[in-house]
């Protein structure tokens, strides 16, 4: 099903005029992969009672919209390992959004992409580090490249409007295949984004500043071989693009540390326990689960405290990868 165009006009806008149009919702913190610099290995997730139904979440949703939400983006966790979400990707994708986007590993692809689509799924964001098979599986621990290159392969045949690739570098893990990833990505009519490493929860095995690898040192490498244009194209995230000459790829830079993106944040983000994150960075937090429990059905009433909470939106935040976290939410609770 194709959304039509949202009518409904912006409600939310914070101290600092912000205009908030894009939600972000983790729809589990569970994930079949378990990336260095995402999560431990042992992680503990939530149980059942403390996340939110499908239905529940559908409801947020429908609520956002009418306060003018435009986008969502469903992540995790991995989205796509919990039990039923096609539902919750059909309720959504019949509201009146600009666009019902996705960021996903990848291995359940091959027997959901098309239902995706189906649904109402416009872009596709894809993680992809390594193209090496046994640098993929340490990178994410468990994880098998060949599935996910045959998500890849699905995601193409269903027809999606665009699908980026999303890459974490980490100096000494992976920034020898930058150009093999832009090379992957262009080859087959895919964007690619490169994603600074951001000090989310405490993950154990490896020292973040040591790994840190910059936006800057990764278009530094892609113009050794390539020419980058810079664009002023947004899809309404916190990348910033360019565009290769040689082939026409879109690049983008997603870099918290080196480029501050909060001036022209527009998003917040929903964790599936129905904690409403006003920043990435910050703790500022509304409950939205107690509303919609206390409140059972009452849009209105939920509405009214998505409103309000524009009041505690912090002007930014401030990463240090020097410092101890300062964050103990790893970023499968915060939805990447
Ligand atoms: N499981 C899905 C996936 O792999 O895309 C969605 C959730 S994942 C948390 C979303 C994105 O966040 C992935 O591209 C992942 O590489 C990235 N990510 C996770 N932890 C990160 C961190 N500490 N800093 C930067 N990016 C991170």
């Amino acid at each position: 099903m194709t959304a039509t165009p949202a009518s409904t006009s912006p409600q939310l806008v914070d101290r600092y005029g912000r205009t908030v149009n894009y939600v972000r919702i983790s729809v589990t913190d569970r994930c079949d992969f378990r990336c260095v610099y995402c999560m431990a290995e042992d992680m503990e997730f939530l149980p059942r009672a403390q996340v939110l139904t499908l239905e529940e979440l559908a409801f947020i949703g429908r609520a956002f919209v009418e306060l003018g939400v435009q986008k969502i983006r469903l992540t995790g966790g991995e989205p796509l390992v919990r039990r039923n979400v096609i539902h919750l990707f059909r309720d959504l994708g019949a509201l009146p959004l600009r666009e019902l986007v996705l960021t996903t590993n990848g291995s359940q692809l091959p027997h959901m992409a098309q239902d995706l689509k189906d649904a109402g799924v416009r872009r596709i964001n894809i993680s992809l580090d390594s193209l090496r098979p046994d640098r993929f599986r340490k990178i994410t621990r468990v994880g098998d490249l060949d599935q996910v290159l045959a998500g890849i392969d699905a995601a193409r045949r269903a027809g999606f409007a665009r699908i980026k690739i999303n890459s974490v570098i980490l100096r000494h893990r992976n920034d020898d295949e930058v150009i093999d990833l832009v090379r992957f990505a262009s080859e087959r009519g895919m964007d690619i984004s490169f994603i600074e490493e951001m000090p989310l929860g405490v993950i154990g095995d490896h020292d973040r500043a040591e790994a840190f690898y910059s936006s800057d040192d990764v278009r530094r490498d892609i113009e050794q071989v390539y020419t980058l244009t810079s664009t002023a194209e947004t899809t309404g995230g916190p990348s910033r693009y360019f565009r290769i000459n040689q082939t026409g790829t879109r690049v983008g830079f997603i870099s918290p540390h080196s480029h501050n993106f909060c001036d022209s944040c527009n998003r917040v983000r929903l964790t599936v326990e129905g904690r409403l994150l006003l920043c990435l960075g910050q703790e500022h937090s509304v409950d939205l689960k107690r509303v919609v429990r206390a409140n059972p059905g009452d849009i209105e009433a939920l509405k009214q405290v998505i409103r309000d909470s524009m009041a505690i939106k912090p002007k930014g935040h401030d990463f240090d990868l020097a410092a101890k976290p300062v964050l103990l939410r790893h970023m499968n609770v915060t939805g990447g």
